[in-house]
């Protein structure tokens, strides 16, 4: 389910009172008669949001200005702990990254592809990808590890953030740096420029190291990210996002995927079911279910036709495949995959 939205605003000294008047609206009306039911989206769901907002509102009239009020101080000693760093000015990064474009076409494809610009002109945030193609995607062993904390500790303020796509950040690198970052990455095999492609997927663990599963992920993650390893082709298919879990938890958030894949289990034998039209942008949707499952054998093709359908079909190359799959829905992708099928039948 989308979340819905109950306020535009909230001062941040009322978060504790207002999270405690969502707690015990929850608590006084959530379903305890079924657990599988037990969830605040039902009760959002069940209950219609205008109504959920009243309850949440008229609750922390009561509380808003007792115990729960964080202290003016408080909020300020939280602050200090996400201060920004102290960039210092370094305008000889645009040269230095136009004289590195000219000498290297593999470090402009990988400023291209992972590098987005940041507040202060002369930095950028890196996105160091994990998805090195036909590796477990977001592993790392521990001698790249020691090497990205050298890496944030010598150009990006000792700061290092793990996304939630399983890569890394370097959230504030001067430009000037980039190529030396760039080269230092190249040296422990995490300079594939891939990032918001294809084969930058969300794989959970699934069947080979989660107990809960009920298919493999990571092994449909590394043959689709070897069926497209080209990286002028993943270029060409532009920004795709695909996720994949090995069970309805969902812990890869196939359902937000442009492309989701979710493993099930049929008599004993692991199918991939395909959603697709998923985001987890500004435009939230989740993906459409668009046929029956296909067997691990089957999936990457499955996945090829797809992203060939799209091809297909798109205005230009400025037309993303969810932009895409919005216009023209899901029916030519049923077709593609399913119509030989339904001849058959
Ligand atoms: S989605 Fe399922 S299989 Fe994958 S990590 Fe979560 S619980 Fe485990």
């Amino acid at each position: 389910m989308i979340a819905k939205k109950i306020r535009d605003f909230l001062p941040e000294a009322d978060l504790l009172s207002y999270c405690t008047a969502i707690l015990r609206v929850y608590n006084l009306y959530g379903r305890r008669d079924n657990k599988y039911k037990a969830r605040i989206k039902i009760l959002v769901h069940e209950t219609g949001v205008e109504e959920i907002t009243r309850q949440v509102e008229a609750e922390w009239q009561q509380l808003k200005d007792a115990d729960l009020k964080l202290p003016e101080a408080d909020i300020r000693a939280i602050d200090a702990y996400f201060a920004p760093p102290a960039l210092v000015e370094r305008p000889e990064g645009d040269e230095a990254v136009k004289l590195a474009r000219l000498d290297s076409k593999s470090f402009s494809e990988w400023l291209d592809q992972n590098v987005v610009t940041h507040r202060h002109p002369d930095y950028a945030a890196v996105t160091i990808s994990l998805k090195g193609i036909g590796e477990a995607p977001g592993d790392a062993s521990d001698s790249q590890m020691e090497a990205v904390a050298d890496l944030a500790e010598k150009y990006a303020f000792d700061e290092l953030r793990v996304s939630h796509e399983q890569n890394l950040i370097l959230p504030h690198v001067a430009r000037a740096d980039l190529k030396a970052v760039y080269d230092a990455l190249v040296d422990i095999g995490l300079a594939t420029a891939n990032s918001n492609l294809i084969s930058d997927i969300i794989s959970c663990p699934g069947l080979d190291y989660c107990a809960l599963a009920t298919a493999r992920s990571i092994p449909v993650a590394q043959e689709i990210s070897l069926r497209f390893a080209s990286l002028e082709r993943q270029r060409e298919i532009g920004e795709l996002k695909l996720k994949i879990s090995g069970c309805i938890n969902a812990c890869g958030h196939h359902h937000v995927g442009h492309i989701g894949i979710l493993g099930v289990e049929k008599k004993g034998a692991e199918l991939y079911q395909v959603t697709l039209g998923g985001s987890a942008d500004e435009n939230t949707s989740v993906g459409e279910i668009i046929g029956r499952g296909f067997s691990s054998a089957e999936i990457t093709d499955a996945i090829e036709q797809i992203v060939e359908t799209y091809l297909g079909l798109r205005l230009d190359r400025n037309e993303k495949f969810i932009d895409a799959y919005r216009r023209v829905g899901p029916a030519p992708f049923k077709e593609a995959l399913y119509a030989g099928e339904a001849k058959a039948a």
